[in-house]
């Protein structure tokens, strides 16, 4: 048997539930039935190795819910990834969608692979033979994945031309995340970090600060992290510490994103930027700045480092950061934490509007994607913002209120059949 990478996902997913109907007094019997994933697909994909050796994959698909549209969700591929962790992720896309508006459901999919051990062929042949496994539960109005860990554009093209082929005719709308030459959409790739980027913005408003000269430490410098890093400095932010596996840098004069980008380039790490210190992960966790950004993995911030922060916010552009614990510790220090399901759901912004550009045949400009983006981004925050304020709590209490709520309304309003 596998070992989970996160073993309770689906368990913190359902407490997260929990906390939020007991909150805003939900009907039990929609509770009820939000606690179950819909439709959870589980298939063994068999493809050929390069060695000619057939070898037998274990792949998921599970759609949360379709109350308020398609279901849409990522697929990622992880040698640990197990079907309750899925389930969660799925709930969890279900919020996020809700939380900004976007007019889908929640769905995950996954491969247990290990795709750093297996040539561009093998994951071609293991991509394709998903597809087809899965084809029959998604589709441009059913079901629409995206990108997620270990996955991108190229496999999204994969993707696309498979399930065309399957149908005789060219799909683009049924993926999204898909290169820019098939169908993708100008934006894609910096969409989380310039959908984190408006939330700072947001809080930094309300904390009544500047942007110029803003310190902000960044956790992980992949692609949510060094966009983020990118776009804050052309706005007069100071970026004084960024960090990566293998640790941190720090200038508290700003370090320049594009020349550590560089740098990471040929090095393979941020580590020995020249003209900054060397600093571990825990540090920059616990630096005095005025914006903190996890963007690196879950689970950075515990009971046991949580008190250390010093930061006056915390912008979680990766997913879960902060384990429940770690979230009483700041809130009693009276850091304010923007959740994830609103800070990080740029990406699946830009996704919707690939999905709509795709429908109507359209490309549109990126002035007009980042526009858009940047709208729904704020309206959303300020959306979450209110219910923080009218109930008195915390903005990731209020974001989960938000949501559920938005998707109750629809279950009630539709009915349950028959
Ligand atoms: P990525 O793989 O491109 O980058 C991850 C970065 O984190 C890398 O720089 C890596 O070196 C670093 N890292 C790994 N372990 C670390 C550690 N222990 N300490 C510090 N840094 C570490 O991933 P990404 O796409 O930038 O995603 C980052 C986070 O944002 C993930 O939690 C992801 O789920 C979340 N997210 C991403 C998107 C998206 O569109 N890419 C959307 C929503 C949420």
């Amino acid at each position: 048997m596998e070992e989970p990478s996160i073993p309770n996902a689906y368990d913190v997913a359902l407490k997260q539930l929990a906390l939020a109907a007991e909150m805003m007094g939900l009907d039990p019997n929609i509770h009820e039935i939000l606690k179950y994933p819909k439709r959870c697909l589980i298939v063994a994909v068999p493809i050929k190795m390069d060695s000619g050796e057939v070898k037998v994959f274990t792949g998921y698909r599970v759609q949360h819910t379709d109350a308020r549209g398609p279901y849409k969700g990522g697929i990622r591929y992880h040698p640990s990834v197990t079907l309750e962790e899925v389930k969660g992720l799925a709930m969890l896309m279900t919020w996020k969608c809700a939380v900004v508006d976007i007019p889908y459901g929640g769905a995950k999919g996954a491969i247990v692979c290990d795709p750093k051990r297996m040539s561009e062929t093998e994951l071609e042949r293991l991509t394709r033979r998903y597809t087809a496994m899965i084809a029959d539960i998604i589709g441009p109005l059913r079901d629409i994945p995206a990108p997620d860990v270990y996955t991108g554009p190229r496999e999204m093209a994969w993707l696309m031309d498979t399930y065309s082929q399957l149908h005789g005719y060219l799909i683009p709308e049924v993926v999204t995340g898909k290169p820019l030459s098939v169908w993708g959409s100008e934006g894609r790739l910096k969409a989380t970090a310039r959908g984190v980027s408006v939330c700072i913005k947001e809080t930094v408003k309300e904390l009544g600060i500047g942007l110029r000269g803003l310190k902000i430490a960044i956790q992980g410098f992949g692609n949510v992290g060094s966009n983020l890093a990118t776009i804050l400095a052309e706005e007069g932010c100071r970026i004084i510490a960024l960090s990566d596996s293998k640790g941190g840098i720090y200038n508290p004069e700003g370090l320049n994103p594009i020349k550590v980008l560089e740098y990471k380039r040929s090095s393979r790490s941020v580590v020995g930027f020249p003209g900054a210190k060397t600093i571990s992960n825990e540090e920059l966790l616990a630096m005095e700045c005025d914006i903190l950004v996890p963007a690196a993995l879950g689970g950075q911030l515990t009971e046991k480092n949580a008190e250390n922060v010093k930061a006056k916010a915390i912008v979680e552009a990766a997913n879960s950061p902060i384990t429940p614990k770690a979230d009483e510790i700041l809130a009693e220090k009276g850091i304010m934490v923007i959740p994830d399901i609103l800070a990080n759901a740029g990406g699946v912004c830009v996704s919707y509007l690939e999905w709509i550009q795709n429908l109507h045949r359209e490309h549109w400009p990126l002035e007009e994607i980042n526009k858009r983006l940047e709208e729904r981004m704020s309206r959303s925050y300020h959306d979450v913002k209110r219910v923080a304020e009218e109930k008195g709590i915390d903005m990731r209490k209020a974001a989960m209120i938000l949501a559920v709520g938005r998707v109750a309304d629809s279950m009630k309003t539709l009915g349950l059949w028959p």
